[in-house]
């Protein structure tokens, strides 16, 4: 096991982490630090809840505190991400880990004010971490000078492409120099991000942490066949059984995410909703209640969610099932935080069985049905045989197709630091072949769980026992909550 002290950086850095209680690198970490130390190009496949932030920010804020830029205080680093969230929670995480160096870095992101962020580019920073829009905004407006940058990080690719992001990215490659060492992390690898990976990096290590493996053995899944129609009872009634405190619920709209938040607040549950069309301000306000405990349910769109790093998640709804097999991995990865257990149900209607199909391809393996639920739809149960995908007259827009594009000449490994053959196996069954011991499935321990759902409405006296600890101390109810589960 890598210990951090072995991998050379800044002893002031080391202070920062031991301040922190991180006692060792994760598996992400122990690969690309070494890589970008080395002053190499990295690639990285890992979602948010790996450490992956502390995994490029360290060697870089290694580097730029080991040598003084020749005059002033130029950017000598740029880490776009596609979500304001995100890019808070790095700007966050910089000032930890560089709380002892002598480098300055800020944020700056839309949907709020721009004067703080020039105030702050004024002053001189050494790394901004930025959304591409605003960056763009304030470099035309001459804010920004790029002209220095040394590193480069894009993280959440995939996501940034999918936020209609790419024509940006270009732009603002085209802004720093040539010669900078790049990284860029994604959780996924369409053929797009191959395609841009092969254009912004020089022959780069790859790290593939799946996606799949870290989290999901410590997360109960279930899969509840329904009527589009019933979808809303069935999630009321869950979250009164399991007097849930502390909860994500998954919609595809933002029309359906707002609804549905109001409609749970409107039968007692406290409840908010996150997406991309609510103000900076109202998503932040919404994410502090739920951390503190005064809205019991987020009610989130994908793209929103990346952001959402709260460690008490208790249970994760997939309310709609995503086309993308992966983002379900990347949903119930919510729960089951920092080596906690976590439960997953998920709803699927009689539209949305080939996503089930093809999330379950990825899995290798199947979710555990809940049947016994007033609202049982069996209709809504895959084929034998039937293909992942979308029904005819089904939601969104299918699957993507996954990992086919590579930039030429990348070296592959695995989480064991060993090269890999085609990190694309995970797609096309293999995982089928793990041994059953070795899958998340344990179906006697799940039957034994008192607290699985009987999907009835539970007892009104439990649900107000509930509300009431909500109301006197979040986090108290938050494990009461925990202590409650068997
Ligand atoms: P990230 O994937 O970067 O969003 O990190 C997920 C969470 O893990 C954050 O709350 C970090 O503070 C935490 N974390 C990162 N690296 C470590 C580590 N080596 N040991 C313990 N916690 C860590």
């Amino acid at each position: 096991m890598t210990t951090f002290d072995e991998l050379d950086l800044d002893p002031r850095i080391l202070e920062a982490l031991d301040g922190e209680g991180y006692r060792e690198p994760t598996p992400v970490q122990a690969e690309t630090i070494p890589a970008l130390m080395s002053g190499r190009d990295v690639m990285g496949i890992a979602q948010t809840g790996t450490g992956k932030t502390a995994a490029f920010a360290l060697p870089i804020l290694h580097h730029l505190a080991a040598k003084k830029p020749s005059s002033g205080r130029p950017i000598r680093a740029l880490m776009l991400t596609p979500t304001r969230e995100l890019a808070a929670q790095i700007a966050d995480r910089l000032r930890v880990y560089g709380r002892h160096l002598p480098l300055y870095s800020t944020v700056i992101f839309g949907g709020v004010g721009q004067s703080p962020q020039v105030k702050a580019l004024r002053r001189g920073v050494d790394v901004l971490v930025a959304t591409p829009g605003r960056l763009l905004d304030l470099h035309q407006q001459g804010h920004v000078d790029l002209g220095q940058v040394e590193h480069f990080v894009l993280d959440e690719a995939d996501r940034m492409l999918d936020m209609g992001f790419s024509k940006d990215v270009e732009r603002i490659l085209a802004l720093v120099p040539r010669k900078r060492q790049n990284l860029m992390f994604s959780a996924t690898m369409p053929k797009a991000i191959g395609q841009l990976a092969a254009r912004m990096l020089h022959r780069p290590v790859e790290v593939d942490i799946s996606p799949e493996a870290p989290t999901t053995d410590r997360i109960e899944q279930y899969i509840s066949f329904v009527q589009k129609a019933d979808k809303r009872q069935l999630l009321i009634d869950l979250i009164e059984g399991q007097m849930v405190a502390c909860g994500i619920v998954f919609t595809r709209t933002k029309h359906a995410a707002n609804r549905l938040a109001k409609q749970l607040s409107k039968v007692g549950i406290p409840s908010d909703s996150i997406h991309g069309d609510k103000s900076q301000t109202a998503r932040t306000r919404a994410l502090e209640a739920f951390r503190n405990g005064d809205v019991f349910i987020l009610v989130a769109t994908d793209i929103a969610s990346r952001g959402i790093d709260v460690e008490d998640i208790t249970h994760v709804f997939n309310f709609d099932l995503p086309n993308e097999p992966e983002v379900y991995i990347h949903r119930i990865g919510r729960t089951a935080r920092a080596g906690r257990e976590g439960l997953a149900y998920s709803f699927c209607d009689e539209t949305e069985s080939g996503y089930l199909v093809g999330i379950q391809q990825l899995l290798g393996e199947e979710i555990d049905v809940l049947e016994d639920q007033p609202y049982h739809f069996e209709k809504a149960r895959p084929k034998p045989g039937q293909k992942p995908g979308r029904v005819k007259g089904g939601p969104g827009g299918g699957r993507s197709r996954r990992g086919t594009g590579r930039g030429g000449g990348m070296r592959r490994y695995n989480r064991g630091g060993q090269k890999r053959n085609d990190h694309n196996q995970r797609s096309n069954g293999q995982r089928n072949d793990r041994p059953s011991s070795q899958r998340s499935s344990k179906p006697g321990q799940k039957s034994d769980r008192p607290n699985r759902p009987s999907g009835g409405r539970p007892p009104q006296q439990k649900r107000r026992r509930g509300r009431q600890q909500g109301r006197s101390n979040a986090s108290n109810r938050r494990g009461q909550r925990r202590d409650d589960r068997p």
